[in-house]
């Protein structure tokens, strides 16, 4: 396929709102793709050159970027950095500076060099060159390759080269609805996504799935399993606000488990070779060599995957510390340092590939022992307590000993015979009941930060106040949900202002508000908020369409930031506006 025929297919689907057409147009885009390319089509169509586990990413800074569009173009670099600044987007800054350029002056340019009917692959390769380009001098070079790129293309390709290399498409096309697109593409049937969705929840992996469904068709598809070293997406919990609820949910009995508040880590073991996923399928193996070597010193076994939580440990006290000491043991950078001044613990509570056998499909307490099966307990690796409940005095009992034992709260787990891992899933098999008794919505909510307005007095320079959403998972949308501007340090502020980069004026497509902000942002950063209280609302978005009223929203009444930034959640695992609508109506 040429990469001009996918360029368009964006700007159509950039052009409309509906999902359902967006699916369509995708799709019959996608059906055109053969076999070889539709691996690189899917994953240049979420804006990747690699699935997030692999750690390759493209994104160059604004400067080499603006250097490079006023190379191939042959402008200035301030006029360049001019448009960008009035159009606040990269992709449109280049259309509008090579749609300027004519035919005439290009060729000159160009040294008679034609226009390129590129494929899509040649552009993937290209891509991929310019990422992998490290090293001395490697600035110079990436912007040397890409301005050679961008001198050779169209302006509507330019465009989307523009757009990959500042990291966000902007067409709205998330996973679920390639998923669809494709599904649509290959089998004639939206509906399908389904077997699509089960084997890209096994292996996080879009270029895996699309080729398998495209070489092999949909019945090779459902036979996707897990694979070692691709991670799976993670079992995620619903949430209950008593015992009671607990029981009532298991019919009566029910495993129970402290919740541990560290960082989820899924560990993939084939003999020495050890990897780490967090809990959104990035690779963090480099920041934990320390839990490598802990993991392979209690391994029993060759082969596995399993999964734990990294808390910070105080051996001397015997006790778990509070999250924000294990967050520091996200750098990059001094690692060796880190590991001696926060050392770690790892409780682990699952298995879900041993034997050279996909676990997913076993029972919980199936699993549960199969893990005490390949590994062993040290003083660094523990199973996770845990205990059977049929009580709700035991499970109060339970859970008041996991708060003195510095834990968040509980899990609470099914032990029936249907209580499989459901990778990806929210599902009713794990349910989980924190603390916060004392505050009056007892729940915590991860929100994304769509956007903000600019700081006054001490806070001047920096951003103020911010405008927080939750994520809908059928649409593939942020909606609002509150406005925050009190609770942070002057480091978070600063934090936020390093990261976050004003995208354009106009807010994202993917953003359902009715709030105008000052400045929008690609969704990039989670932070935890707790309230008062959840109020229906006609100026926010958050479930909007499934109240009792249309006109109106749900809203989180008296923000608090609870100082927890939740970088090992991608936006589109933030709290969903369901679990928002669920929380209200049993509020
Ligand atoms: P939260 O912000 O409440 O941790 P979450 O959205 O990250 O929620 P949930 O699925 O809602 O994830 O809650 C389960 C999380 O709790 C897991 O992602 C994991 O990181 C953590 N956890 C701690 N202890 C356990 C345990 N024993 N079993 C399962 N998960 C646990």
């Amino acid at each position: 396929m040429k990469f001009k025929d996918l360029c368009q297919c964006y700007f159509r689907l950039e052009n409309t709102q509906k999902k359902l057409e967006m699916v369509d147009i995708l799709a019959e885009t996608l059906a055109k793709a053969n076999e070889k390319e539709i691996g690189k089509i899917s994953l240049l169509t979420l804006g990747k050159l690699y699935p997030d586990f692999v750690g390759i990413e493209l994104m160059l800074a604004e400067k080499m970027a603006t250097k490079a569009l006023a190379l191939a173009t042959g402008k200035s670099e301030k006029s360049v950095q001019n448009l960008l600044d009035e159009t606040g987007d990269l992709g449109k800054a280049a259309h509008k500076l090579l749609e300027n350029k004519t035919q005439s002056t290009l060729l000159a340019f160009t040294n008679q060099q034609e226009i390129e009917q590129y494929e899509v692959q040649e552009i993937w390769g290209i891509l991929d060159n310019i990422a992998k380009t490290t090293g001395e001098g490697s600035s110079d070079k990436k912007i040397r390759f890409l301005s050679g790129l961008l001198s050779k293309v169209t302006s509507l390709e330019a465009r989307y080269i523009s757009r990959l290399i500042a990291g966000n498409l902007r067409t709205g096309v998330a996973a679920q609805l390639l998923l669809e697109a494709l599904s649509k593409a290959k089998t004639g049937n939206r509906e399908n996504k389904e077997f699509l969705e089960r084997a890209y929840n096994r292996c996080s992996d879009i270029e895996y799935v699309s080729t398998t469904l495209f070489a092999k068709g949909l019945e090779a598809v459902k036979q996707v399993e897990v694979k070692l070293f691709s991670p799976i997406k993670v079992m995620l919990a619903q949430r209950v606000s008593s015992s009671e609820e607990l029981l009532e949910r298991f019919k009566g009995t029910c495993a129970l488990e402290y919740k541990y508040d560290g960082l989820r880590v899924q560990i993939h073991k084939k003999n020495k070779d050890v990897k780490l996923f967090s809990r959104s399928t990035e690779n963090i193996t480099n920041q934990f060599p320390d839990v490598i070597e802990f993991i392979n010193d209690s391994s029993l076994d060759d082969e596995f995957i399993i999964e734990g939580e990294i808390v910070a440990f105080d051996h001397d006290k015997e006790s778990i510390l509070p999250f924000q000491h294990v967050s520091q043991r996200k750098r990059k950078h001094d690692i060796d340092q880190k590991i001696a001044e926060v050392p770690v613990r790892v409780y682990l509570f699952d298995v879900l590939y041993s034997d050279s056998k996909s676990k997913l499909d076993s029972p919980y307490l199936e699993r549960r022992e199969n893990l005490k099966e390949i590994i062993e307990e040290s003083k660094e690796i523990k199973f996770s307590h845990q205990t059977i409940a049929e009580n709700a005095d035991e499970i109060d009992d339970f859970f008041h000993q996991a708060i003195k034992d510095s834990c968040e709260g509980i899990m609470g787990k099914s032990v029936g015979k249907d209580s499989v891992y459901q990778a990806g899933a929210r599902g009713w098999n794990w349910v989980k009941y924190k603390a916060g008794y004392d505050a009056q919505l007892s729940d915590s909510f991860d929100l994304v930060i769509m956007g903000a307005e600019y700081g006054k007095g001490k806070r001047a320079g920096k951003y103020g106040a911010f405008l927080l959403g939750c994520y809908d998972e059928i649409e593939g949308v942020y909606q609002t949900f509150t406005k925050i501007g009190t609770g942070f340090s002057d480091e978070d502020l600063d934090f936020f202002f390093k990261e976050l980069k004003p995208f354009e004026r106009d807010k994202p497509k993917e953003f359902q508000s009715d709030i105008e902000s000052s400045i929008w942002f690609n969704p990039k950063i989670v932070i935890e908020v707790t309230g008062d209280e959840i109020t229906r609302s006609q100026l926010h978005t958050c479930s909007r369409g499934l109240m009792e009223s249309d006109l109106e929203g749900l809203a989180l009444r008296f923000p608090r930031f609870t100082g927890k930034i939740v970088d090992d959640k991608a936006p589109e695992q933030a709290t969903t506006n369901d679990e928002i609508r669920t929380i209200y109506l049993n509020q």
